[in-house]
């Protein structure tokens, strides 16, 4: 395929430009674009104006559609013609990116303005192995896809907890999962990656083939490596996909106990119950009153309970249970219905950042509020009206994750027992007027920078920051620590010599 691909591009007359040695002139993105469609089975490739194009230019976070448009969307249908579309690009020396699940928050994080954009959409090949105990998972596919075919089959994967969250992105940045507590994050539970490579190869990275290789897609991925073609990854048994959810909605003048409860729950509560999970996110909505905490708390086990709805609590979450409660809704449900449940529509402009500190005084945490109702109250007041929603949230990383990490020769993320227990301080925010982009970006670094220095003061500072939450001027990689930078720089260097994918795959974090 990958050869009959490039003849028709010879027969094209593009050979000079294909042969990856003609370096003294650029041809636009759109003869790219040309040689792609010509190279690929017809219908691959899609150009501004049609439908298939305005439907692969949409992204959950606005600001990566508005004035973003690439000279086209090639959407493989496969690994081979992933790689012929690769060498294309290489050849003509063009800019592109990779669309996964396109839930990036930030502007070109997986849309390349006027370049091309690689949508994997059609990657959705799901297949379970015979023994149960690895499914194989196109990167085309989201969580949704991938928990409902398993729901039904009393399998989970360490994945996404939110429905349509692409499986790439989220593997490749790392994963934080319902199931992390035994398990660890999602790319420590990757037995087998398929990349393309930046020479257009086709290879497979796991704990026996190019070991290098699949270390550093734990973590270092996206953008630096290949595009993942198939992620197979370990399974586990969890009759009906079920799982045990109780979602406590807490006025925010209790914020200091419900904060007191969570750093709890890290610090003693989850290592000593690892089948326990949960996030604490504090916001601002009328709808709540005004300032609200939202906690969720998830537990693999489930009770015996014949109609679903179960009044018991697992023993770690009984402190949440004196907390006062504007709502509290218990419920044992499949992942599909969870992610469902929790998914955040489309349609508005967004910012993610983050951070990590030491989890070990709750005092830390109850002093972040004040600076980030700071900035709300500054955003609230420049948006005068228009519609904005503030979070900062919580999630752990508890001394179990962290062990659970060490799997598999351990990942590219540098976080270390004796560094924990860990706490993600995660700022995000979503509103609807252009205007207020700058202020958002600006507001939340600074917010992020005075988070480390009041954790620097207290001797609770760790800075790794975490790529699938992180803004687009945060330094990603410099975080995992040097040494993990240093190697993650090497292997790719020796995979792509030439920094192709440095130089052409614009957008998100690179090395
Ligand atoms: C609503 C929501 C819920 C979330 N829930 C969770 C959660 O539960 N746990 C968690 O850990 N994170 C979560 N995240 C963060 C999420 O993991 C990241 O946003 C992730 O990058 C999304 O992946 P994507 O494929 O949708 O994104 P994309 O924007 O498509 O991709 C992200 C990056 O990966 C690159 N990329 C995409 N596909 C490939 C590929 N196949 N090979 C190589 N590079 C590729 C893209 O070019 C881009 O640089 C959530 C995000 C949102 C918006």
């Amino acid at each position: 395929m990958l050869s009959s691909g490039l003849n028709k591009i010879l027969l094209g007359g593009l050979a000079l430009a294909t042969t990856g040695s003609c370096t003294w002139w650029t041809p636009p993105a759109t003869a790219a674009c040309k040689a792609i469609d010509f190279a690929l089975p017809r219908g691959r490739v899609n150009y501004p104006d049609s439908p298939a194009y305005a439907k692969e230019n949409t992204y959950w976070s606005s600001r990566q559609t508005d004035n973003i448009a690439p000279a086209c969307f090639v959407t493989p249908y496969n690994a081979f013609e992933v790689a012929t579309t690769v060498t294309v690009l290489r050849g003509l020396n063009t800019q592109f990116s990779v669309k996964g699940g396109g839930h990036t928050a930030f502007a070109g994080g997986s849309n390349s303005d006027g370049g091309v954009t690689i949508d994997l959409m059609y990657l959705t090949a799901l297949n379970v192995a015979d023994d149960r105990k690895t499914v194989s998972i196109g990167a085309g596919n989201r969580w949704i896809n991938v928990s409902e075919a398993l729901d039904t089959q009393g399998l989970v994967v360490v994945g996404g907890r939110v429905a349509d969250v692409g499986v790439s992105g989220l593997i490749l940045g790392g994963g934080i999962s319902y199931f992390s507590g035994m398990y660890g994050w999602a790319c420590d539970n990757v037995r087998n990656y398929e990349v393309v490579t930046a020479s257009g190869k086709i290879v497979n990275a796991s704990p026996i083939k190019n070991k290098d290789l699949y270390w550093a897609l734990r973590g270092g991925g996206g953008s630096n490596f290949g595009i993942v073609t198939r992620f197979d990854v370990a399974a586990y048994e969890q009759p009906g996909g079920n799982i045990w959810h109780n979602s406590l909605i807490i006025p925010g003048a209790a914020n200091a106990s419900a904060i007191a409860a969570y750093q709890n729950l890290t610090v003693n509560g989850m290592p000593a119950d690892n089948k326990a999970h949960s996030y604490m996110v504090l916001t601002h909505m009328d709808m709540l009153g005004g300032y609200a905490v939202i906690s969720d708390l998830f537990h693999a086990d489930l009770p015996n309970t014949a109609d679903g709805v179960d009044e018991s609590v697992p023993g770690v979450f009984e402190p949440f249970e004196s907390l006062p409660t504007i709502m509290k809704t218990k419920s044992i449900v499949n992942v599909s219905t969870l992610s469902r449940s929790i998914n955040i529509p489309y349609g508005s402009r967004q910012t993610w950042w983050d951070t990590t500190v030491k989890a070990t005084d709750p005092s830390l945490f109850t002093d972040i509020v004040p600076l980030w109702q700071a900035h709300v109250e500054k955003l609230q007041a420049a948006a005068n009206g228009s519609a904005v929603t503030p979070y900062l949230a919580f999630q752990a990383i508890p001394l179990n994750v962290l062990k659970a990490m060490e799997a598999n020769g351990g990942n590219a993320l540098g976080l270390k027992q004796s560094d924990g227990p860990l706490m993600i301080v995660q700022l995000t925010a979503q509103w609807a007027d252009s205007a207020l982009d700058d202020l958002m970006e600006k507001s939340s670094e600074e917010v992020i920078g005075k988070i480390n220095n009041l954790a620097k003061s207290r001797g609770l500072s760790h800075g790794f920051v975490y790529a699938n939450y992180a803004g687009s001027r945060q330094s990603v990689f410099e975080s995992y620590g040097a040494a993990n930078h240093a190697k993650l720089k090497q292997i790719a260097q020796k995979w792509d010599p030439k920094g192709v994918l440095q130089k052409l795959w614009k957008g998100y974090f690179k090395l």
